[in-house]
C-alpha cells in the first residue's frame, strides 16, 4: 500500500523536527526549505506518524 502526503507549506516553517523522524521522506534542501516525497511506502507509516506528532506547526497530514 502506498501512503500519500501532504505539508501545508503556508504552515511549514522549515525546522526540519519532521526529517528526523522519518528522513526518507522529509528533506531540507541545500536553502534549509523543506523538500519531501508525497507518496510513501506502507513500512513508513510509524516513521511519519511521528513526524505528524512532533511538527510544531502541525502542517503534515496524510491524505486519504
Ligand atoms: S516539522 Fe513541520 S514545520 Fe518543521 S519542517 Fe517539518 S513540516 Fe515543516
Amino acid at each position: 500500500m502506498t501512503l500519500k502526503i501532504h505539508v501545508d507549506m503556508e504552515k511549514c516553517q522549515h525546522y526540519g523536527q519532521c526529517v528526523f523522524d522519518a528522513p526518507t521522506v522529509f528533506r531540507l534542501n541545500e536553502d534549509d526549505k523543506l523538500e519531501y516525497e508525497s507518496t510513501a511506502d506502507d513500512s513508513e507509516r510509524d516513521n511519519i506518524q511521528l513526524a505528524i506528532d512532533i511538527c510544531p506547526m502541525q502542517a503534515i497530514k496524510f491524505v486519504e
